[in-house]
């Protein structure tokens, strides 16, 4: 599975990566209307990415996730 990741801190302390699953994503750039601070869609590779440096705003996260129609937004433990 290739998929782009960034740091995350989650509210209980517990470490957690943002990710994208590229493989499942159909670029619909849904994300990326939504909340264009965290998710862009790169020009020279077509694929959705997390912005570097990007503050992590979960409540703009679980938006951007749950209109995501591939669901393939997630968070995972470290
Ligand atoms: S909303 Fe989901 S499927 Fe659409 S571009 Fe973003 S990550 Fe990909």
């Amino acid at each position: 599975m290739s998929a782009f990741r960034s740091d995350g801190s989650g509210r209980s302390g517990t470490r957690r990566r943002l990710v994208v699953d590229v493989g499942a994503c159909s670029r619909c750039g849904g994300c990326v209307e939504l909340v264009p601070e965290i998710f862009r869609l790169r020009d020279d590779t077509g694929l959705i990415e997390i912005i570097d440096g990007a503050v992590l705003d979960e409540e703009a996260i679980a938006e951007a996730m749950k209109y995501c129609p591939e669901d393939c937004i997630y968070w995972e433990d470290e």
